[in-house]
C-alpha cells in the first residue's frame, strides 16, 4: 500500500513525502481509512508504530476539509497526553505535517508559565494538544472553550491511566460535547482500558498491530549479569570501550538517575539526567544536547523518557530492569527504528531475576544472557527483594521481609509521586 492510496489530500500528501516516508506503516494502513469515514477508533499500537502520524494525518484532513469559522477559530480537536514530552512531539507532529495546511494549533501542559498559553488560547487554535492536568487548570480557570470539540484523541492511554489520571481524563470528556469522534491508543489492553473504551467509544474500529519490537528483527536484545554495586563500573566500560556515541539508559528510579550520570561524569562520560524532578526546561536542554550529540549518555527514568522520539537511536541500555513488564517493551521501543539496527542491553543482577521472567513472559522469548570478563556475579550474593527504591542499602532492615504486595504499593506511590511531577505537581 501507498500513501497515495489513502485518500489523503495533496497538501497533506506533500507533507508525508517531505518526510521521507516511503509507505505507510501498517498502523497508519488500518487506522487513516478508518478515521476519515469518522468511526471511533480503539488501536492498540505502542510509540515507534508510526501511532502520531496515524492518528494525525486524518485528523488534518477531516478538520481542514470545513475552513475554520470567520469570527474566531474553535479548538474542533482535542489530544490528551500523559507527559509534557509527548504533548510537544504530538505538537511537533502537527507543524510537520500540517505544514500545507492553515490549521492553528498549540500545546498546553504543566510545569510552564500559564499565562502564554491563556494568550494562545484566545487567539484561536483548531488543535489542542494537552496534559490532563494543566488542561483541567485552564478549563477551572475558563480559559478555554472545549464545546466545538469534533474529535477527541486519548494518546498513551494505558500510560495516562498508569499515572493515575483516569479522573481527570473522565472530567475533560464530561466537558466536550456528546457528539464526536473518538480515537484511543494504548500499548497494552488492561481491564481499566477495556472499561475506558467501553465508554468512550462507539461501534469502535479495533486495531492491533504487532508490538514491532519485541517480534523487531532490528532489536538486538541481550542481557549482562552483574552484581548491583558493579553495574555503573560496568556501564562506563562499555561505554568507552565500545566507544558508543549516544546512549539511553533506563532507571527505575529518580535518584538512581541522578547517582549515574554523576558516576558517569566522573569517568569523564558526558551525561545528563532526566525525570520528573527536573524543570520542564532543564529536561528540554538535556534532550537537545543528547540530540545534538553534546552529551553521549541520557540516563533517564520510565515516565520522563516515555514518548522521547529519536530516530535510529543506537543503544538502549536498562541499568535497572522494570518493575512493570510492558515498560521494557516501551524502553526498547526507543531504538531498532526506521528501518536502522539497535541494541537493547539488560544489565541484570540476582535480585532482578523476577523481572526478567516476567518479561521474557511478556515478550515469548528468551533472552540471551552473557557474563563480562571482570564483572562476573559472586554466586555468595543472595537475591533480595527489590523495594520502590531499588537500592541494597536502603532496604538492609527490610531484608527478605517485604512481599510483592508491598512493592506493588511501593510502585503504585511512585507512581503517583510521577504523575505529579511530570504534570500537575510542576504548576506554577
Ligand atoms: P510514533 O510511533 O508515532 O512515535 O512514530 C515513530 C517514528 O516513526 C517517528 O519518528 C516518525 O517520524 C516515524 N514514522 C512515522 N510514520 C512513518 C512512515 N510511514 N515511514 C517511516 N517512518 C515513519
Amino acid at each position: 500500500m501507498l500513501f497515495s492510496d489513502l485518500k489523503l489530500s495533496t497538501n497533506i500528501l506533500k507533507a508525508v513525502k517531505d518526510e521521507g516516508y516511503e509507505k505507510p506503516t501498517p498502523v497508519q494502513a488500518e487506522a487513516i481509512p478508518a478515521i476519515l469515514d469518522g468511526r471511533d477508533i480503539l488501536a492498540g499500537a505502542q510509540t515507534g508504530t508510526g501511532k502520531t502520524a496515524g492518528f494525525m494525518l486524518p485528523t488534518l484532513q477531516l478538520l481542514a476539509k470545513t475552513p475554520p469559522a470567520k469570527q474566531k477559530r474553535r479548538i474542533r480537536a482535542l489530544i490528551l497526553t500523559p507527559t509534557r514530552e509527548l504533548a510537544s512531539q504530538v505538537g511537533e507532529s502537527v507543524k510537520t505535517y500540517g505544514k500545507y495546511l492553515s490549521l492553528k494549533s498549540t500545546v498546553v501542559f504543566g510545569g510552564v508559565g500559564i499565562n502564554p498559553q491563556i494568550a494562545a488560547l484566545k487567539n484561536g487554535v483548531d488543535i489542542l494538544i494537552a496534559t490532563p492536568g494543566r488542561l483541567l487548570d485552564h478549563a477551572g480557570q475558563q480559559t478555554i472553550d472545549l464545546s466545538a470539540v469534533e474529535i477527541f484523541i486519548l494518546d498513551e492511554a494505558d500510560r495516562m491511566l498508569d499515572m493515575g489520571f483516569i479522573k481527570d481524563i473522565r472530567k475533560v470528556i464530561a466537558l466536550l460535547p456528546k457528539k464526536r469522534q473518538n480515537l484511543l491508543f494504548s500499548a497494552t489492553y488492561s481491564d481499566e482500558i477495556k472499561t475506558l473504551a467501553n465508554s468512550l467509544l462507539k461501534n469502535p474500529a479495533e486495531i492491533e498491530v504487532a508490538r514491532r519490537n519485541t517480534s523487531s528483527e532490528l532489536v538486538k536484545q541481550s542481557v549482562i549479569l552483574v552484581d548491583c554495586k558493579r553495574k555503573s563500573a560496568l556501564l562506563g566500560q562499555l561505554i568507552a570501550k565500545n566507544r558508543w556515541e549516544q546512549v539511553l539508559v533506563f532507571t527505575r528510579t529518580k535518584h538512581g538517575a541522578n547517582k549515574l550520570s554523576e558516576y558517569l561524569q566522573k569517568c569523564k562520560i558526558s551525561s545528563a539526567a532526566i525525570h520528573g524532578n527536573k524543570s520542564q526546561a532543564a529536561r528540554t536542554k538535556a534532550l537537545d544536547d543528547f540530540k545534538k550529540g553534546v552529551v553521549k549518555v541520557l540516563v533517564a527514568t520510565d515516565i520522563a523518557a516515555r514518548g522521547i522520539d529519536i530516530d535510529a537511536l543506537p543503544h538502549v541500555v536498562n541499568f535497572e530492569l522494570p518493575n512493570i513488564p510492558e515498560d521494557y517493551v516501551h524502553r526498547i521501543g526507543r531504538t531498532g527504528r526506521a528501518g536502522c539496527e539497535g541494541e537493547a542491553l539488560s544489565l541484570v543482577c540476582v535480585d532482578e531475576a523476577e523481572y526478567l521472567r516476567a518479561i521474557e513472559k511478556l515478550i515469548k522469548k528468551e533472552l540471551e544472557k552473557r557474563i563480562i570478563e571482570g564483572f562476573e556475579p559472586d554466586p555468595n550474593i543472595k537475591a533480595e527483594p527489590i523495594q520502590r527504591g531499588g537500592s541494597r542499602s536502603a532496604n538492609k532492615g527490610e531484608r527478605g521481609t517485604n512481599t510483592a504486595g508491598q512493592r506493588d504499593r511501593g510502585r503504585q506511590n511512585t507512581k503517583n509521586r510521577d504523575k505529579k511531577s511530570a504534570d500537575r505537581g510542576g504548576r506554577r
